[in-house]
């Protein structure tokens, strides 16, 4: 480029120098510099000309090469189609990836929806116009809670918590089952992907359905099994005694897999039955009492010291009896899991979030690689432990499911060989009356 303006330059001064010669020896230098000069520019003129028309038919004729110049016109001509093409390839590049993602995602079956930060709809896939009836003209802008109008779609969409996926009927068919997952990105903008889920939920159905069945069924057998075994061992003296020992084992067995039917059952209520619209207040500081006291009878052989810290008085909103089977089952747990002469505590605390309820002890504590799935069914820290002590390892899944029904979340902390801390964090909304220890102790 510098080589071709220095020629340029050259040019233009032999260009004045031969008119200024020639003008001299004709006589006329002003009339001869004025025409070169003319020329010079007439010439820069039509190049200019030439460059101005090029560009301008450029966008309907891509493949148009530049005009034929020499020197710095030349520079400037390719210099400009140099440029062009990078860009042409560049923008042909990113509309391969963008058509690539469009129609990737238009053969999606999720449905995949941008939403901007005043939640309007910005981008679609097709599977969207199929699954929530979105029309790709009229649609474009519109608040999603307009076209989407279930209130529980609302609710979850302006909560801004997603960290699970909200399962409703769609709005198309009330047969089928979509589950909405939105993301955040960017800044307050929202990615939304939604699936027909109407298989999964039929099958999880027929599996809740069929455990809750075969549980069922399971009871009669069993206690007649039990009843009979219990009849047995009762009159010893007409049994052979070499049938006493298997007939002890069978009663321990029958009575294990009683207890797993039973908690079979609890679970698969739990979950096919949503908590009932009239719901108890439940006295907090008289059920932890009550289930001291039935911890107290079947621990007695163990000594532990139980004690109970709830010097307050808190009303809690939910189902008495579930809020029992939970808190017991923690209770049983720490009575099972604690040697002998072990010290557990129960207690209620008033917190800013809502009412913790507490069951502590210093048995043989958990494995910390162990503590996220112990809410797991049947999921057991050590097979035998848990079975020598009667467990079913359903207890923890039963708990899990009572507090989420209850809005509440479980926290587990543990140490090996020191003890666990299982608490049960209610929130505010569930808690309908609280008298802290102060004023109890107040107007005694
Ligand atoms: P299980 O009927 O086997 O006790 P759970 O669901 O109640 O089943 O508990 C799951 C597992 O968690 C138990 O098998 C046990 O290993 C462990 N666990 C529960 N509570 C305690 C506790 N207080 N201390 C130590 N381990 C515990």
């Amino acid at each position: 480029m510098l080589r071709d303006w220095r020629s340029e330059l050259n040019r233009f001064l032999v260009l004045i120098a031969v008119t200024t010669v020639v003008g001299l020896i004709a006589g006329r230098l002003t009339l001869f510099l004025l025409v070169g000069i003319l020329g010079y520019l007439a010439h820069t003129f039509y190049q200019l000309h030439r460059l101005y028309s090029w560009l301008d038919k450029l966008p309907e004729t891509e493949q148009d090469e530049p005009p034929e110049a020499k020197g710095i016109w030349g520079s400037v001509f390719d210099g400009i189609y140099r440029l062009q093409r990078r860009e042409r390839e560049a923008v042909n590049h990113l509309k391969s990836i963008l058509n690539k993602a469009q129609e990737s995602s238009a053969a999606l079956e999720m449905a995949v929806i941008m939403i901007n930060r005043k939640g309007n709809l910005e981008w679609w896939n097709k599977a969207a116009e199929t699954l929530l009836g979105f029309r790709s003209e009229q649609d474009q802008q519109q608040g999603v809670t307009n076209l989407l109008r279930e209130p529980r779609f609302f609710e979850y969409f302006e909560s801004g918590k997603y960290n699970e996926p909200l399962q409703i009927p769609s709005p198309l068919n009330k047969k089928i089952i979509l589950e909405f997952q939105v993301t955040l990105f960017g800044e307050g903008e929202r990615l939304m992907l939604v699936r027909d889920v109407t298989q999964m939920h039929k099958l999880e159905l027929m599996r809740k359905d069929f455990v809750g069945n075969v549980s069922h069924e399971l009871r009669t057998p069993i206690t007649v099994i039990n009843g009979y075994l219990e009849t047995l061992l009762d009159n010893r003296d007409s049994v052979a005694p070499r049938w006493i020992k298997p007939l002890e084992q069978m009663l321990q067995q029958s009575q294990r897999m009683e207890n797993i039917v039973r908690d079979l059952l609890t679970l698969s209520r739990l979950e096919t039955k949503a908590l009932p619209k009239q719901q108890d207040r439940v006295d907090i500081s008289s059920l932890l009492r009550e289930i001291r006291g039935e911890a107290e009878q079947v621990f007695a052989a163990k000594q532990h010291a139980i004690l109970l810290e709830c010097e307050g008085e808190y009303f809690l909103q939910g189902s008495m009896s579930e809020l029992y089977s939970a808190i017991s089952n923690l209770l049983f747990n720490a009575g099972k899991y604690t040697p002998d002469h072990g010290k557990i505590i129960l207690k209620a605390n008033l917190v800013t979030t809502g009412l913790d309820i507490e069951v502590a002890d210093n048995g043989v504590g958990i494995e910390e690689q162990h503590l996220p799935r112990l809410t797991e069914r049947f999921y057991r820290v050590d097979e035998s432990r848990s079975t020598d002590t009667g467990g079913t390892g359903l207890g923890l899944a039963i708990v899990k499911h009572v507090l989420a029904r209850h809005g509440a979340k479980l926290e587990i902390l543990s140490e090996v060989g020191k003890g666990s801390r299982f608490i049960c964090h209610f929130p505010k909304e569930r808690l309908l009356e609280a008298v802290p220890p102060q004023d109890v102790r107040a107007s005694a």
